[in-house]
């Protein structure tokens, strides 16, 4: 009986949880499970992902960081949309719980070097020493190895493309990206960006940065949009 009765309370605690996310919201329309097999993709490089028409794929870089990454998950849980973040190993070890936090909303993390360093200024032997760090920040953060990897400044090399596919890291690069690392953008500038990369590609993973404080302030309009020209969102999660 009181097994039934969790479970009643759990099934009620779902229901509850769910009556936010309606016709209102854009939602994420469906998942993509992608194997551990250190595929590439993103049209910017690479291959792009299985998407269809009018599909995007929302990914934020650089964080976690208290000051904005919040105010990005709180647009996002406004408007029950899941994502992929892309995290700075240094900053994984100063915010492990607001790391944790990102993943118990529902969105999936991947890693994006230890120091965001340019990559192709760098030894072999240095890069493979970053690759390391920031592996091992990521499976002290999360208990298990990271899936995915974004070459910060999309700056690929030779040797770090050799060590991700031995790792069977996913390397995701980008269809598009609204070019937010400017402090003095505002809201209607990231917007109208968004617009005309919208109309350039007509959608695909989309690069945002979560520590940029006019992103953070622009995402519910950024989301807004994309729910007003019929985008829908898809999810990636690894197997
Ligand atoms: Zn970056």
């Amino acid at each position: 009986m009181k097994i039934a009765m969790t479970g009643l309370l759990l099934s009620l605690a779902g229901i509850a949880g769910a009556t936010g996310c309606g016709p209102d919201q854009l939602g994420t329309a469906r998942t993509i499970t992608l194997k551990r097999e250190a595929a590439l993709y993103g049209a910017l490089q690479h291959a792009p992902l299985p998407l269809k028409k009018g599909e995007v794929v929302l990914t934020f870089d650089d964080g976690p960081v208290p000051a904005t990454t919040p105010l990005v998950l709180k647009a996002l849980a406004d408007q029950c949309a899941q994502a992929t973040f892309f995290m700075v190993g240094s900053n994984l070890e100063k915010s492990p719980e607001l790391a944790r936090r990102v993943v118990e909303e529902g969105h999936t993390t991947g890693v994006h070097s230890q120091t965001h360093a340019n990559l192709t200024m760098m030894s072999a032997q240095e890069q493979l020493a970053d690759l390391r760090q920031v592996q091992a920040a990521y499976q002290a953060v999360f208990g298990k190895a990271t899936p995915a990897y974004r070459f910060p400044y999309l700056e690929e090399t030779p040797t770090m493309l050799a060590a991700l596919k031995e790792a069977g890291i996913t390397v995701m690069s980008i269809d598009l990206g609204i070019n937010d690392w400017l402090p003095e953008d505002t809201t209607d500038i990231l917007v109208q960006r968004l617009v005309k990369s919208l109309d350039d590609t007509g959608g695909g993973i989309i690069l945002m940065h979560d520590v940029n404080v006019p992103t953070a302030q622009a995402l519910p309009a950024l989301l807004k949009l994309l729910k007003q020209r019929g985008y829908s969102v898809v999810h990636l999660e690894w197997n």
